[in-house]
């Protein structure tokens, strides 16, 4: 395997980095997750303004060609189906230190791993998840794609053991996320999604979603979601751009409607399935 670190293509048992690095020693990082399929970026851009946008955050100065880097990546593993991962931290003083100054030279790593185009597998191929409701321990700047991934990892690690897929948040008795997705409730034939706020990730597929329901004159609406509004959904779903549009099945144990993955999901995932063809053959 091919990663890419500070300018350099290298295999990656040949990359090495500061034991002084931020990234390591303060998750003094921000990153994003982008799918590729065929060799193609999905929602590049989209993942690059929001990389800007946690740069800019977490005011890390870091410029480069990112689409030259990841594309170049992406082809020397072989092009295909891959997820790129690519982290940014603010390097390295040489010691442990708080604080920083502009002077350091941040850390670029990307690396990608092979994923399956859930678009070619189909509907039918969506196997759903069953995920639990618990508390978000997160800090109050989850809008920044930070790799401070502590609260998620426990929280996804409690779902797992409970036989679940996923962890729904709830922060002041509102719902914020999943651990590593976004969150949608149908009822009535109407969306519901949490509202952009430094509670939740802005999500690209989130943003994807509103973007196709809008197209196909499904309503929508970003609103505050509480917890007991799942108990009389007709359908749930959570988003993320490795996941597509997933249908959440169960909640604590308890189905979801009739527990079967709902026709507007259907829907929704044929547009996404077009959406992609079309990226793909440039039509
Ligand atoms: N929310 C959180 C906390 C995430 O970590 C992610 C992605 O991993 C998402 C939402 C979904 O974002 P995207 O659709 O851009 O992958």
């Amino acid at each position: 395997e091919i990663v890419y670190l500070n300018g350099q293509f290298l295999p990656a048992d040949q990359a090495r980095i500061s034991v002084f690095d931020r990234g390591f020693l303060f998750a003094d990082s921000v990153y994003e997750v982008i799918p590729y399929y065929q060799g193609i970026g999905f929602r590049l851009q989209q993942h690059l303004d929001r990389l800007a946008y946690s740069l800019r955050a977490v005011r890390i100065q870091a410029e480069a060609d990112w689409v030259g880097i990841l594309d170049e990546l992406v082809q020397r593993n072989g092009g295909g189906n891959l997820s790129v991962y690519l982290q940014i931290s603010r390097g390295s003083a040489g010691y442990r230190t708080h604080t920083y100054d502009d002077s350091m030279q941040p850390t670029l790593f990307a690396c990608t791993s092979p994923i399956r185009d859930i678009y070619e597998d189909g509907a039918e191929q969506v196997k759903g998840y069953n995920v639990i409701v618990t508390a978000d321990l997160r800090w109050r700047r989850c809008d920044i794609k930070s790799t401070g991934l502590l609260p998620n990892i426990l929280v996804l690690q409690q779902a797992r053991e409970a036989g679940a897929d996923e962890a729904l948040l709830v922060r002041d008795g509102l719902l914020s996320e999943g651990t590593s997705s976004n969150l949608f409730l149908v009822r009535q034939g109407v969306i519901y999604t949490p509202k952009r706020s430094s509670e939740i990730l802005g999500g690209t597929t989130r943003e994807l979603i509103l973007e196709l329901a809008a197209e196909a004159g499904i309503p929508y609406q970003e609103v505050d979601l509480q917890p007991e509004e799942l108990d009389h959904a007709d359908e749930v779903w959570v988003s993320s751009s490795t996941r597509g549009v997933m249908p959440v099945l169960s909640i604590d144990g308890v189905p979801v409607a009739d527990g079967l993955k709902g026709p507007l999901w259907q829907r929704m995932f044929a547009l996404f399935t077009r959406f992609q063809h079309r990226l793909m053959t440039g039509e």
